[in-house]
């Protein structure tokens, strides 16, 4: 790749996959799977309650452990997924040819092994992370996102610190839609 591909596809501050480049690729890994009939989960995560972690430590300091979180995401995947910084503490990794049970797998590692990164003692950070899989809860690249963002805001709402899939997340299908103001 030349410098100029790798500035356009990548976040400066992780080196992970930036948002514009995750929608690209998520699109195209959805069409192979449809067509080998595989499945693809998705895994949407959010530091737990970093605006403190930051006043805490400093923003440098969070700039590490947003940092420390790339570098666990990457050793909880394989080189086929697709792990990208979304936005300022969120992250997505796409599982590639995964069903619901592996990606809670998945999921539930990356939680723990950010918890345990935290050996230094302070204010622990730690992550709540959202499950979706496609087809099962949903087949566009949108929806997709939409319910895996859901979901992570039911494991916040849940007491943060946890992985939640969107399936176990519906109390009934009325809290999801209400959500979108149906
Ligand atoms: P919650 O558990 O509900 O997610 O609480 P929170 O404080 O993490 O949530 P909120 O979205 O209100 O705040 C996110 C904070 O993340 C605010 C912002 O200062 C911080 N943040 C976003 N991007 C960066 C970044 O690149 N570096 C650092 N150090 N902080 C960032
Ligand atoms: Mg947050
Ligand atoms: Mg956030």
């Amino acid at each position: 790749y030349s410098r100029a591909e790798v500035e356009a596809t990548t976040d400066g501050l992780t080196g992970l996959y930036n948002h514009r480049y995750l929608h690209e690729r998520l699109e195209e890994e959805l069409e192979r799977a449809r067509r080998r009939g595989e499945k693809v989960s998705l895994l949407f995560f959010d530091c737990d309650e970093f605006k403190r972690y930051n006043d805490a430590y400093g923003h440098k300091a969070g700039d590490a452990a947003l940092g420390r979180i790339a570098r666990i995401t990457e050793a909880c995947s394989r080189r086929i997924d697709l792990a990208a910084r979304y936005g300022g503490e969120e992250f997505v990794l796409v599982l590639v040819d995964t069903d619901g049970a592996g990606a809670l797998v998945v999921a539930e590692r990356i939680r723990a092994d950010i918890e345990a990164s935290n050996s230094l003692g302070g204010r622990p950070l730690t992550v709540s992370i959202g499950v979706t899989t496609c087809p099962d809860d949903a087949a566009a690249k949108d929806e997709l996102l939409d319910k895996a963002d859901w979901a992570m805001y039911a494991a916040k709402r849940a007491g943060r610190n946890r992985v939640l899939a969107f399936r176990d997340g519906l109390v009934s299908q009325d809290t999801w839609l209400s959500r979108r103001g149906r």
